[in-house]
């Protein structure tokens, strides 16, 4: 394996600007025709137009072989902006148009991209992709195109009062409303036109939502592996496993049956959940803490194969039960492990940004010795003699510690109280949509409540 370096010099040499992501990574968001690569630059509408002769521009538009173009001469496309922040902060800082262009699905591609004409429609190493936006939960920190049913909310109430970037008017004006379950969607049909050519290259799927075990494609894929085995293809899909029983047992049959016989490389489960409880209830709207755990717990006994990964999106409400949770994933970690004895079950926290009235960012600094001792708790469990001993990986510690290294470096500000009140008036609406009343859901945090009424 190359350093990473090493990897960045040699696309430096091709250009100063050039990273494969924009030729081999894309994520499709069908339910609204949106697509970008990789995930950082804003989202883009496919042209209907252009797809009815070429359905490769879910991935080619001629918007992004504008960048790529770009990038082959040397110059820095916008969108990208993530990455460029990055290196100007220092010459010797590597972003993410290094290190995806140097993973395995990229770097073996490297000269066939540097040399081919920029206007080449090329197949994708990597797909990510939203089949729908069905989705049976109404999480606090999502969107009307992203959950089917927050759009029925959004329907009849409109939208909350600190959320008017996701106002369906808004969500129109960008091109973003989503096709319903029960519309003729011509992304989908382009996508599955597509899919014969595009899966010949493919070294990464994931499927995400909306909710993907509730969405016909996602079993529709199954059929096609059955058909046509992918042995070198890393399956990744996205579930908030709080789908009916009948529902998760047929996933579970089809996921046991392509690992089983081998029809993929490898198979990773990420499931999201923020915290313990009723808490996470709470954020987590259409969950049932107690029964998501059963969920886990039959999905690892039934498909060994499989890594599981908690997708814990760090919130405000995420903080007091924390260490609950924790110990539930400790004792899992335990519990499944792989033949080298290494586990099966990893925890990724990435932090809640927006909206920000729901993140971190609101709470007081009395809440960081918790998230502090957290970190600590989940240092005692990193290390360990033997292999497989740690149960916690560097890179999980040093996710979750990013998050205290960004609150401990919070200045109280008018903004931030603003944004208490801000999440006061958000509750109240919450509470009377949802029918629910917040001290049933997150007792722990009635002085916090306090303090944001009076901000
Ligand atoms: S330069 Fe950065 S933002 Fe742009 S495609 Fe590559 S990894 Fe993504």
């Amino acid at each position: 394996m190359k350093k990473s370096s090493e990897v960045r010099d040699e696309l430096n040499a091709v250009s100063p600007s050039f990273c494969l992501a924009k030729w081999l990574q894309v994520t499709i968001h069908l339910q609204n025709g949106h697509t970008h690569s990789c995930h950082h630059p804003m989202t883009h509408k496919v042209s209907l137009d252009e797809l009815a002769y070429d359905p490769s521009a879910l991935h080619n538009t001629s918007e992004k072989k504008e960048y790529r173009k770009q990038m082959l001469e040397g110059t820095r496309p916008k969108e990208c902006q993530y990455c460029w922040n990055i290196e100007d902060a220092h010459p010797d800082n590597l972003s993410d148009r290094t290190f995806k262009s140097a993973d395995d699905w990229a770097y073996t591609r490297l000269g066939e991209i540097s040399t081919a004409p920029w206007d080449r429609s090329v197949n994708p190493a990597y797909i990510e992709v939203s089949f729908g936006n069905e989705c049976n939960f109404k999480c606090a920190y999502c969107a009307p195109h992203i959950s089917s049913g927050l759009m029925t909310e959004y329907l009849k109430h409109g939208h909350y009062s600190g959320m008017p970037q996701f106002s369906l008017d808004n969500i129109r004006d960008l091109g973003q409303f989503p096709y319903s379950k029960d519309e003729h969607n011509p992304y989908v049909d382009a996508f599955w036109k597509w899919w014969p050519s595009a899966s010949k290259d493919l070294k990464t799927f994931r499927i995400t939502g909306g909710e993907p075990l509730l969405n016909p494609n996602t079993y529709r894929f199954f059929e096609f592996l059955r058909q046509n085995p992918m042995p070198d293809l890393s399956l990744a899909i996205n579930s908030n496993l709080g789908i009916p029983r009948g529902t998760l047992d047929k996933f579970i049959r089809e996921v046991k049956y392509i690992t089983d016989h081998k029809l993929i490389k490898d198979f990773q489960f990420f499931t999201s959940v923020d915290t313990y409880g009723k808490n996470a209830e709470f954020i987590r709207f259409g969950l049932d803490y107690d029964e998501y755990m059963e969920n886990v717990k039959l999905f690892l006994r039934e498909v060994p194969q499989a890594q599981l990964i908690f997708m814990c999106t760090y919130n405000a409400f995420s903080v007091l039960n924390f260490r609950k949770f924790l110990d539930q994933v400790i004792e899992l970690k335990r519990a499944h492990k792989n033949e080298w004895n290494y586990t099966k079950v990893f925890l990724d926290t990435p932090y809640l940004k927006d909206p920000r009235f729901l993140s971190c960012y609101v709470l007081t600094e009395d809440f960081w010795p918790v998230v502090r001792a957290d970190l600590e708790y989940m240092k005692q469990f990193a290390v360990g003699d033997a292999p497989g001993d740690a149960l916690f990986y560097e890179h999980e510690v040093s996710k979750f510690e990013r998050i205290l290294n960004w609150l401990e470096n919070l200045e109280e500000s008018m903004h931030r109280q603003g944004m208490r009140r801000t999440l006061y008036d958000f509750i109240q609406e919450y509470e009377d949509r949802k029918g629910i009343r917040f001290h049933d859901y997150c007792p722990e945090y009635a002085a916090f409540y306090e303090l944001c009424k009076y901000s």
